[in-house]
């Protein structure tokens, strides 16, 4: 399926050329497929398209944080995913309900977002370049991209779905033993009586503590965070209450944390999940960050970015019980505290850091774990192509240096906050424009605009 564009010098043509070809890339070439006529081109060195970071797993145990029927790839067929999921070996004889209600594991999802873009009638006008573009100039009203290998993509107009990668370790040189929670072969290869420390205790975490359950690990597991909180979970029959949310857009962090705190003892006190407060927010969580100005949104990221996270970014029951377990029977705890340094010594990994309310102690371990989850930041974005579109100008961090800067549905600003033409973004690079950027609900509406800018753009050229 992959394109033979990939001799080192090569050159072709495209209308578009979409980079990173996870779920965002895959969805914005589904829907430029949809527009006749356009050559479209995805770039992506992983082996498989519409995988990326989160779907890339091979992993049962690591399920979709939401259920089925909430992952359509489609805003116009919300039960796209479901109605695929039944015709599908493992679901074959059971009951719809129980279909959608399903916290699929993700290596599925990728599988159907795959089996969309290969059913696509206009699948032919998609040529696939295995490998990764490190570089991206401006020629004439059209962009040249450059891949790892030298080759050159020519495009009337350039897609960037590169999504996050993930964040280094805090003081981090790689040591030896320590390995990536997004590396998931190297999880999986962890041996079942080594002592694991793990730095970071969102549902990157959380899918390692999975994996090491799933392998008969016997080992002691460490977690440490900065705030020793991990995610909540899901909770059957949440049902988010319309309204309210006009009075939360005018205050400030604490009343709205204030304000939703008191939904949530609300809804406890009529017999309701609290999810529902978290559930009664979300479609509105963009407007919610942008009516802030910089100052609230710091101290957003400051004092309540964990909390927000915790419980927005909620776990399947199921995963949750695990979880709970490994934790009462002594195999698993999570701490509260700074990390300080990771290093090899006297042949195990030493863990370096200074528990909350405690004097600096050391943690020492078989192997560590880096769960700590995406970069958002520009100025450390890790790889070549952001950096080097950065150093010409192309791109600008976003506000408080949180992914690119950005306007309207996608187009990318450059240095000087102009928009460039015919350059555009969506997903994890938007998220100081939009805070709420990274889960499906959104990337699907995002890829379909995006898309109809892009055609919008070739058009008036
Ligand atoms: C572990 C995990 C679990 C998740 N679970 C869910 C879930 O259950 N439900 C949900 O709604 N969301 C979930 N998410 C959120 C998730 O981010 C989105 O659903 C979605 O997968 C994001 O896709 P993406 O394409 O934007 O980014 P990514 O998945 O990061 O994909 C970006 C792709 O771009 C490629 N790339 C990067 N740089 C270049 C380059 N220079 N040239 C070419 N290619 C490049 C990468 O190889 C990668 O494949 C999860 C996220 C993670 C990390």
């Amino acid at each position: 399926m992959t394109a033979d564009l990939t001799a080192a010098g090569a050159r072709a043509a495209f209308d578009v050329l979409v980079v990173g070809g996870g779920a965002s890339g895959a969805l914005v070439a589904l829907h430029l497929l949809d527009r006749e006529g356009l050559r479209v081109a995805l770039a992506e060195p992983r082996p498989a398209p519409a995988r990326g970071t989160a779907y890339s797993t091979p992993r049962a145990e690591h399920v979709l944080n939401v259920n089925a029927a909430r992952m359509s790839a489609f805003d116009a067929v919300p039960d796209d995913f479901v109605a695929w999921l039944r015709t599908q070996p493992e679901c074959i004889g059971r009951e719809d309900a129980a279909v959608a209600a399903q916290f699929a594991p993700r290596r599925v999802y990728g599988r159907y977002l795959q089996a969309r873009l290969d059913a696509h009638p206009a699948r032919a006008s998609l040529a696939v370049h295995a490998e990764a573009v490190v570089d991206i100039e401006r020629d004439g009203a059209g962009f040249i991209a450059t891949c790892a290998s030298g080759a050159q993509l020519h495009a009337r107009a350039v897609v960037l779905a590169t999504g996050s990668p993930s964040a280094t370790l805090p003081g981090g040189v790689p040591v030896a033993g320590a390995v990536d929670a997004w590396d998931y072969d190297a999880v999986a290869e962890i041996a079942s009586e080594a002592d694991v420390g793990i730095v970071g205790a969102g549902l990157s975490m959380v899918d390692v503590l999975l994996t090491l359950q799933a392998n008969g690990h016997r080992g002691r597991v460490h977690a440490i965070s900065r705030n020793g909180l991990m995610p909540l979970a899901h909770a059957p029959g949440t049902v988010p209450q319309p309204g309210g949310v006009e009075a939360l857009m005018l205050l400030g962090v604490r009343a709205r944390m204030r304000m939703v705190r008191q939904w949530a003892a609300d809804a406890v006190a009529q017999g309701r999940p609290w999810q529902d407060a978290v559930e009664r927010l979300r479609p509105h969580a963009r407007a919610l960050w942008q009516a802030w100005p910089a100052t609230e949104r710091r101290r957003f990221l400051r004092h309540a970015v964990r909390q927000w996270d915790i419980h927005r970014h909620r776990i399947a029951p199921g995963v949750a019980a695990i979880v709970d377990d490994m934790a009462a029977t002594g195999r698993f705890s999570l701490q509260a505290g700074r990390l300080l340094r990771i290093e090899a010594r006297d042949g195990r990994v030493a863990i370096d850091w200074t528990p909350r309310g405690a004097a600096p102690a050391t943690t020492g371990v078989d192997v560590v774990v880096n769960a700590t989850g995406m970069e958002k930041r520009l100025s450390r974005a890790p790889g070549r192509l952001l950096p080097a579109l950065h150093a010409r100008g192309l791109v600008a961090p976003g506000p408080l240096d949180l992914g690119l800067a950005t306007r309207g549905d996608g187009e990318v600003l450059d240095a000087n906050g102009e928009v460039v033409p015919g350059l555009w973004t969506l997903g994890a690079t938007r998220i100081g424009d939009l805070w709420e950027t990274i889960a499906m609900p959104e990337l699907r509406g995002q890829a379909e605009r995006v898309a109809i800018g892009v055609q919008q753009t070739l058009a008036g050229r």
